[in-house]
C-alpha cells in the first residue's frame, strides 16, 4: 500500500493506473477505522482493480460547538488494518492540502431539499462541508467508483444529487449498515458512550426493527407509529430524541401513511447524554397488509 500526503503525488500514481486501464474505486474515511469502514472497502475491492481509501477529518462539516478536535485520530491502527487488506493507496492530506486558499475556498453547495432537514437542521452547514470535501476528493482521485455506507442516508443522498445534477461521472455505491452483535450500528462516536450508555444504545436498532415490523404487518400509520417509538426510546432510557421519522426513500419527505408498494426509510437520531447516536432502516418491501 502507498501512502500519499500530497495531492500530485496521487494523481500521478493514479494517472499511470488509468493509463493501465484499470478501473479506480475510493472509500472516503475520517479514519478510526472499524468494520463497517472495512466492509465498504471489501465492496470497492470486489469492484475496481484499484482501491484508495481517504482518512480525512474534514473540519468544514463540524459545527463550530461539534467534536472536530475530540474526533479520535487513530492513523497507525488504520494504516496498519488498510495494509492488512491489501489496500492500493491510502491519501492521508492535512488540511492545509485540502484547503489551500485561506479565506478564497470556493464551496459545494447541497441541495436545500435534502440537506436542510433531519441531520442538516440539526447541524447547519454541515451537508456544505460533505459536499465540498467529497467533491475536492472526487476532483483529486477521478474515480470510477466511490463507496459510502448506509449508516449514513441523507448523506448519501445528497452526494448522489451532487453526482446527478453536475454530471460526475462516478459510480456511486451505498453499502450496507454493520452492526455489533447487539444490533447497534457501527461508529466512531461509539467509544464516547460511558458502560451504562452502551447498554441501553442498541434499544435504538431495536426500536427502528419493531417499527419495520408494524409496517411489514400493516399498519400504516407512520406518524403515530414514530410518536410511539419517540416515546419508547425516552422510556428506555435515551436523554432526547432529535428526530425519528417514516421518509420517503428517495426524497426524504415525512410520510404520514404508506403507499402500498411505497420504499420507505426510517430515520433516527437519539441522545445519550452528549452522543448523537445516528441509525435508519431502509424498508424497500413493505406490501400491503391487513390491517
Ligand atoms: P466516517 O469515517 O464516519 O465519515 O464514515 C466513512 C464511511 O463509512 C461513510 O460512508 C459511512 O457511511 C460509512 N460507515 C460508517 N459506519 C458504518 C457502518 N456501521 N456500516 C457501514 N458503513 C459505515
Amino acid at each position: 500500500m502507498t501512502l500519499f500526503e500530497s495531492i500530485s503525488t496521487i494523481r500521478s500514481k493514479i494517472q499511470q493506473w488509468r493509463q493501465a486501464g484499470q478501473r479506480i474505486a475510493l472509500v472516503p474515511t475520517m479514519g478510526n477505522l472499524h468494520a463497517g469502514h472495512l466492509s465498504l472497502i471489501e465492496i470497492a475491492q470486489q469492484q475496481a482493480d484499484k482501491v484508495v481509501v481517504s482518512i480525512f477529518v474534514n473540519p468544514t462539516q463540524f459545527g463550530p460547538d461539534e467534536d472536530y478536535d475530540q474526533y479520535p485520530r487513530t492513523f497507525e491502527a488504520d494504516r496498519l488494518a488498510l495494509e492488512q487488506l491489501s489496500v492500493d493507496g491510502l491519501f492521508f492530506p492535512a488540511v492545509s492540502e485540502m484547503y489551500p486558499l485561506e479565506g478564497r475556498e470556493a464551496k459545494v453547495v447541497a441541495p436545500e431539499v435534502l440537506s436542510g432537514i433531519y441531520e442538516g437542521a440539526s447541524r447547519p452547514g454541515h451537508f456544505d462541508g460533505v459536499t465540498t470535501v467529497v467533491a475536492k476528493l472526487f476532483q483529486i482521485t477521478q474515480p470510477d467508483i466511490a463507496v459510502f455506507g448506509q449508516k449514513d442516508y441523507q448523506q448519501f443522498a445528497v452526494i448522489q444529487a451532487m453526482v446527478e445534477s453536475l454530471f460526475m461521472p462516478i459510480e456511486l455505491i451505498r453499502a450496507p449498515i454493520v452492526r455489533d452483535t447487539d444490533g447497534l450500528a457501527l461508529s466512531s462516536r461509539n467509544q464516547y458512550l460511558t458502560q451504562q450508555q452502551r447498554q441501553i444504545a442498541p434499544v435504538l436498532s431495536n426500536t427502528l426493527e419493531w417499527l419495520e415490523g408494524e409496517l411489514v404487518s400493516g399498519n400504516r400509520g407512520c406518524k403515530e407509529l414514530c410518536q410511539l417509538a419517540h416515546r419508547m426510546l425516552l422510556e428506555k432510557g435515551f436523554d432526547a430524541v432529535d428526530y425519528i421519522d417514516i421518509c420517503d426513500a428517495n426524497s426524504l419527505a415525512p410520510l404520514a401513511s404508506l403507499v402500498p408498494d411505497q420504499s420507505a426509510v426510517i430515520m433516527a437520531v437519539a441522545r445519550l447524554g452528549t452522543t448523537r447516536l445516528l441509525d435508519n432502516r431502509l424498508c424497500t418491501h413493505v406490501t400491503e397488509g391487513e390491517g
